[in-house]
């Protein structure tokens, strides 16, 4: 079976939430489309003083609920189309949190593992610079996404507050602490994920204490993913990262993963367990498959001999169409991404609020004000699966989603 680009997936599952959410057809056709996307070119000087050129991306989907919000990835795999639908993954997920944001996302066409520190911040503040006239604190506020963090983070506010000629922390978020970051952003996509968990079993009636877990991607999202449901008495029985991935059916020791993680830079040669490739982890009889790596893991082939009896999307569309649908054939619930790892958005969100504000929140209460989010988010998934009859999770959060858009484009009208 021929499969679909994240773009194509993010369009079709739109349309199949489509009968099952209340909105215009003129509504609904003015949201297929991005409402823009800028390309940038971004020439750095390396170590050697040779000139390199690369490419990056801003995209805004749409803004009717507010001001665009998304994070940036540095790969090399990123492209235009890619940029959109994280776009638009990131409209329907603020809205589905109920957010007062839009959609966006960025990506700079590098693999970091190429850069030195020095470039790495060379290229951060050009990529920066070239897409200072679309963000803002009112108007775009990135945050980080794979192979980003709160170092570039710092880099990104530090550009734009140069140029504007004073200081402003809330241009991005996941900023460090001293400089207006929240306690509690670094984990806390990984933390919605955990909760998710924890909803989702008492929703399936399992017991997560009892459950078996693999997680693919061992970085921001799925280590913390990883040691959360640890703690909860789970066992995480595979990981994988860039590097290789490791299998214990006993069960990982998740501290001695990320002090090898901490030494090495990798999960591979993790001595607490076997080597695995990606395809069997992928396969493996556990209780959750946890993608929280890249798109388009899960694909039909992939679907058809799943042994999970959950998937649980930690990374943005990790699952294509085609897969969706002989999951759904197959009974193996998916939990989707826009609800999973909808954690990290609702912290960067207390995070500008907290900038705005000028005023700083505990851990306790941003963790309280998140879970408390995600939660409500769950119980409108839920409930709209059961009333309106959804076929699957990730379609009743898109119907949610959509009209919550929706209705915004339809009270504002169209300009002129
Ligand atoms: P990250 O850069 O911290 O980690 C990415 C991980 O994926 C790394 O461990 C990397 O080695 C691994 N990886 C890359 N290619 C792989 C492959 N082929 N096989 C196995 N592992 C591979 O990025 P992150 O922030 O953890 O993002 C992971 C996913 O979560 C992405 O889909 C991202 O869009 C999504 N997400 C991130 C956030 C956030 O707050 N950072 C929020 C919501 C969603």
């Amino acid at each position: 079976m021929s499969e679909t680009s994240p773009l194509d997936n993010m369009l079709a599952q739109m349309s199949a939430a489509r009968p099952y959410a209340d909105i215009g057809d003129g509504v609904f056709e003015r949201l297929k489309h991005p409402e823009r996307t800028l390309k940038v070119t971004l020439p750095i000087h390396r170590e050697d003083g040779s000139v390199e050129v690369y490419e990056g991306y801003r995209c805004q989907f749409d803004s009717a609920r507010g001001p665009y919000k998304g994070g940036v990835r540095y790969h090399q795999s990123v492209t235009r189309e890619e940029v959109e639908a994280l776009a638009g993954w990131m409209t329907w997920k603020t809205a589905l949190m109920d957010l007062p944001y839009g959609g966006a996302k960025g990506g700079v066409v590098v693999d970091p593992r190429d850069l030195s520190d020095r470039e790495t911040e060379h290229l951060t503040r050009r990529y920066t610079e070239g897409i200072r006239r679309m963000i803002g604190p009112a108007m775009d506020v990135p945050a980080p996404d794979i192979n980003t963090g709160p170092q570039e983070m710092a880099w990104m506010m530090d550009t734009y507050s140069v140029y504007e000629g004073y200081v402003v922390p809330d241009v991005v978020t996941g900023k460090p602490l001293s400089i207006g970051g929240t306690e509690g952003r670094v984990e806390a996509t990984g933390r919605g994920v955990a909760i998710t968990a924890d909803h989702a079993f008492e929703y399936f009636q399992r017991d997560l204490t009892e459950a078996t877990i693999a997680i693919q991607g061992f970085g921001n999202v799925g280590s913390v993913t990883a040691r959360l449901l640890d703690q909860r008495g789970a066992d995480i029985v595979a990981v994988s990262d860039v590097t290789g991935g490791t299998h214990n059916g006993d069960g990982l020791d998740i501290e001695a993963l990320e002090a090898h993680l901490e030494r090495t830079g990798g999960v591979a040669g993790f001595e607490g367990g076997q080597a695995i490739e990606n395809d069997d982890l992928l396969r493996l009889d556990v209780d959750v498959l946890c993608p929280a790596a890249l798109e388009n893991v899960i694909t039909a082939d992939v679907a058809e001999e799943l042994r999970a009896d959950l998937v649980l999307e930690a990374a943005n569309g990790p699952t294509t169409v085609a897969a969706d649908e002989i999951l759904r054939e197959r009974d193996v619930p998916v939990v989707p991404d826009i609800l999973t790892n909808a954690g990290g958005v609702i912290v960067s969100y207390l995070e500008w609020v907290q900038n705005s504000q000028q005023y700083s929140w505990d851990l306790e209460g941003v963790n309280a004000d998140l879970e408390r989010r995600i939660s409500r988010a769950f119980e409108d998934t839920i409930e709209a699966f059961a009333e309106r009859e959804a076929p699957d999770l990730r379609t009743a959060a898109y119907a949610v989603a959509l009209e919550r858009v929706g209705d915004a484009h339809e009270v504002r009208g169209i300009f002129p």
